[in-house]
């Protein structure tokens, strides 16, 4: 044993009994021992700020006392002597002297939740950066729920979590602003040398997504057919051209031609019911392009057939399962599975969903292990190897609505949420909702 205090000899000699199996020593395992570490690095980061953020304003008040020229100067001068004084980059002091003001005077809670390491340096320099290019009058709608992202998840989900957020929250604004933007659709060409050039289209990013997705699957099914040698990219561009210069698709394999542009767009049930719901805060998304404004939205959901729509209900949800019948998920199960995660379901991983594997929590192989919703998740292949060979127990909690939680080989516990809670689906057309809990599964439009 290298750790830790040893015992004195007569508690050793008092353990030395029949019940010596039982006995755990109270020793920091190593995890322990960097946590410990980590701790204090976080509370001294908060110390570290409150003081240079301290330096910042008796120096200000100096320099202005002086009467020695602007604002903009005086910050300039307080960035060398910091650099100069720390020996690190004027870069370098110049975003700890940022870091400092916003913390202190912008975010305290969060500068509080440092210094008590509830979270990490990291955590607190992009809560600073993501939430200062937020309008300032709709900071104080994010703050709160920022600090408690903050102390609940690992920085890239904290990160990803809280861009969401920002999102959502001015989206409420996002309907006026979509409306002038869209005026300036168009299309221009940008020159470039050697006898090529860009097309570039500006146009609502729903749009442009679906162009993208159906070039990508034509492109995909193209690559496939025997003695295709160009790329992906250049297969991609060549599509686009075809169609946008022919208006056909007659020329390509029947398999790629018959392709249609998929976009899943996900409306709260009651934003697309309400009147006002633009204002409840809850926008629609569509999948890779963020909230949408809710008039678009309801275009979307009753238009083109061939789009993919899922409805979330705030209180309902469903069950999916084709329990023991197979081992391998059928699409659309498959397709919820991973819409439902987003990511994979690795702690703080950040893998999208459409690149992980499938895994059965309970192994297939296990009597009890079905497939089911609440037994599968995404994985991205680096984490299913953990998983199955690293030592590590991987459980969906039950109840908790695809909530996965991994135990490390030291006993240790990280429970990962998924990214959406498992939806109502609505048939196309509009004409109510139909829950899908056993015999309507082969409806479900996925
Ligand atoms: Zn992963």
């Amino acid at each position: 044993m290298t750790h830790g205090p040893t015992p004195p000899l007569h508690d050793v000699a008092e353990c030395w009994d029949d019940d010596v199996d039982d006995f755990i020593p109270p020793v920091p395992d190593a995890v322990d021992l960097v946590l410990e570490t980590a701790t204090m690095l976080s509370v001294f980061a908060a110390e570290r700020l409150r003081r240079i953020e301290a330096l910042r304003r008796e120096e200000l008040a100096l320099i202005i006392g002086l009467g020695a020229g602007t604002i903009d100067v005086a910050e300039r001068s307080i960035r060398l002597e910091l650099s100069a004084a720390m020996r690190i980059t004027e870069y370098a002091a110049g975003r700890l002297l940022l870091q400092a003001d916003a913390l202190v005077n912008r975010y305290p809670s969060a500068l509080d939740a440092l210094g008590e390491a509830r979270i990490t340096e990291k955590h607190a320099e992009f809560l600073v950066d993501l939430l200062d290019q937020v309008m300032p009058e709709l900071r104080a709608d994010v703050v709160d729920r920022a600090v408690a992202l903050a102390e609940a998840e690992p920085v890239g989900t904290f990160r990803r979590r809280l861009r969401d957020l920002i999102a959502q929250v001015e989206a409420k604004t996002l309907e006026e602003r979509y409306a002038s933007a869209v005026a300036g659709r168009r299309i221009a060409i940008e020159a470039g040398s050697d006898g090529m050039g860009l097309l570039l289209l500006n146009a609502p990013l729903v749009e442009l997504q679906a162009i993208h997705g159906r070039a990508t699957a034509m492109a995909k099914a193209i690559k496939a057919t025997e003695g295709e040698t160009r790329t992906l990219d250049q297969i991609r561009a060549d599509v686009v051209s075809d169609l946008l210069i022919d208006g056909t698709t007659a020329h390509v394999s029947a398999t790629a031609s018959g392709i249609r542009a998929s976009v899943v767009v996900t409306v709260p049930a009651l934003s697309l019911l309400a009147e006002n719901a633009g204002t409840t805060g809850d926008a629609p998304v569509v999948e890779g392009v963020g909230p949408i404004p809710l008039s678009q939205a309801r275009e979307l959901c009753g238009g083109d057939s061939k789009r993919m729509r899922v409805l979330t209900h705030p209180e309902t949800g469903m069950v999916l399962s084709v329990g023991r019948e197979q081992y391998s998920p059928p699409p659309a199960l498959r397709k919820l599975v991973k819409w439902r995660a987003d990511r994979c379901m690795g702690p703080g991983c950040g893998v999208p969903a459409s690149r992980c594997e499938v895994d059965h929590q309970v192994a297939w192989s296990r009597e009890d292990g079905e497939t089911s919703l609440d037994n599968l998740a995404p994985l991205c292949k680096g984490h299913h190897t953990v998983k199955h060979h690293g030592g590590w127990d991987v459980q969906q909690i039950a109840g908790s609505g695809g909530a996965v939680g991994w135990t490390s080989p030291t006993g240790r516990r990280y429970v990962v949420a998924p990214e959406r809670r498992v939806p109502t689906v609505r048939v196309a057309g509009g004409e109510g909702a139909r829950d899908c809990d056993g015999a309507g599964v082969h409806d479900a439009p996925f």
